[in-house]
């Protein structure tokens, strides 16, 4: 017991998750509605999945993060950038990370580094296709 004990304290730290997978679908929906980023992670990844079978130009899905407070401007801002830049205004410093827009069946990553977030800020995701923000949307936390 008391070797056991020694190879536990002398291994490595167990490693935190530093990936979310999100899913959404023909519904307008995303499956999460808040991701909690460990801060021990150097980055964090979030693999999108589209489960439906509309194609992007009818129900395209994006994951976009921002602060929650420049959600609605990075939404407002993205509509003219078109689905080619995945409704993200180009050069936009208010998104901190971005997927493209996915149709049925696709996938995307998009990886980024937490030191980007700050401990107490409120971070919101969201999908910036026109008129999705409002009901696509969540929450993301740096936790301990
Ligand atoms: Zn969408």
């Amino acid at each position: 017991m008391a070797a056991m004990l020694t190879t536990l304290a002398a291994g490595p730290v167990l490693a935190a998750t530093c990936d979310v997978e999100i899913e959404s679908n023909d519904a307008m929906q995303f499956n999460k509605s808040s991701i909690a980023v460990p801060a021990s992670c150097k980055q964090f990844t979030v693999k999108l999945k589209h489960v439906g079978k509309l194609p992007k130009v009818a129900m395209g899905h994006n994951w976009v993060l921002s602060k929650a407070t420049d959600v609605q401007g990075v939404a407002t801002d993205g509509i003219p950038a078109g689905l080619d830049k995945a409704y993200v205004k180009h050069g936009d410093a208010r998104v901190v990370a971005h997927t493209k827009v996915i149709g049925g069946g696709e996938a995307d990553a998009v990886s980024f580094d937490v030191a980007k977030l700050k401990a107490g800020e409120s971070y919101a995701w969201f999908c910036s296709f026109p008129g999705h923000a409002s009901i696509m949307k969540g929450t993301l936390t740096l936790s301990k």
